[in-house]
């Protein structure tokens, strides 16, 4: 698999799937969550859970993520381009590719590029990548100062400390999907979720629930004024040509699924 990994990318089998971020009060599609797919010859689709890890043993996260980030500004570009509402693509770092790569003149030069203007452009870390807190905080720094902004993935999940919440600039806590599967069902997580929300709203973040496969996830979110949701119940990833066909649709069933229109009025 790992001499198939090294091919992959100059045969063109990885694609880019991406799934909807929906207002919490307007319904409306405000990003875009880039997840990256390996269409293997003979395996059929690979799980990024599975060639990701692989690659970041190897410098190889280096190029897929490189592809990753231009492939998904190109994309935001092209939407902003025919007329769709503008939003943001987010796009996961590895920990490698974050604290091992040129990132910040990565980022910069793709940005370039693409033309994709740096506000419409998000990058997701994990925990787990802050690991060293001073050089993990200087490279937020200059990320941030190209324009971009910044989330926090899986948040709970890992071994997460308070302390990086205030050290850190970050714009968002995106809650773990563990979290949003019990809500509903276990109080002690549903008291947590609801403390996150009210943090990282002081802290003054924006928090988005990823996971979010029921009405009850749903109902219990918007009780608790998250901002934003991802997950099966609006869509799962799509390839961009079916996001794009779909996204007046996402928007509709946002609606009908109970979101308000707010300030859509
Ligand atoms: P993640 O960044 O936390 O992404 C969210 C994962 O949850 C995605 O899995 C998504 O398909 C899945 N998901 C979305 N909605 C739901 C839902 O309602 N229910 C459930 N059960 N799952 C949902 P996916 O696409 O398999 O990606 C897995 C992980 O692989 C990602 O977790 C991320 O850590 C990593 N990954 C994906 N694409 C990339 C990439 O381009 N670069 C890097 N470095 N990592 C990536
Ligand atoms: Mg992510
Ligand atoms: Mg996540
Ligand atoms: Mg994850």
């Amino acid at each position: 698999m790992e001499t198939d990994l090294h091919k992959a990318l100059e045969r063109g089998e990885f694609v880019v799937l991406y799934q909807p971020q929906v207002d919490l009060l307007t319904g409306k599609i405000m990003g875009a969550e880039a997840l990256i797919r390996w269409q293997h010859p003979e395996r059929g689709i690979i799980s990024p859970a599975t060639f990701i890890p692989l690659a970041e043993e190897t410098s190889l996260i280096m190029q897929i993520g490189e592809w990753v980030l231009h492939t998904a500004c190109l994309q935001n570009k092209a939407w902003q381009d025919m007329g769709l509402a503008p939003m943001v693509v987010s796009v996961n770092l590895s920990p490698r590719q974050f604290l091992q790569s040129d990132i910040v003149n990565t980022v910069r030069r793709v940005l370039e590029e693409t033309g994709l203007q740096p506000q419409y452009l998000e990058l997701e870390i994990t925990e787990s990548m802050t690991m060293d807190v001073n050089r993990t905080i200087s490279i937020l720094q200059e990320l941030k100062g190209l324009g971009v902004k910044i989330s926090l993935d899986d948040f709970g999940s890992g071994y997460s400390s308070l302390s990086y919440l205030k050290k850190f600039p970050i714009d968002k806590l995106k809650i773990d999907q563990s979290f949003v599967r019990d809500s509903t069902t276990d109080l002690n997580v549903a008291t947590i979720v609801k403390t996150i929300i009210e943090m990282a709203h002081s802290l003054n973040l924006h928090v988005i629930a990823e996971g979010v496969e029921t009405k009850e996830h749903l109902s219990f979110l918007q009780y608790n004024l998250c901002d934003e949701v991802q997950g099966y119940l609006f869509s799962k990833p799509l390839p961009a040509k079916e996001f794009e066909k779909q996204f007046t649709e996402i928007e509709k069933i946002a609606r009908m699924k109970g979101i308000s229109q707010g300030a859509s009025h």
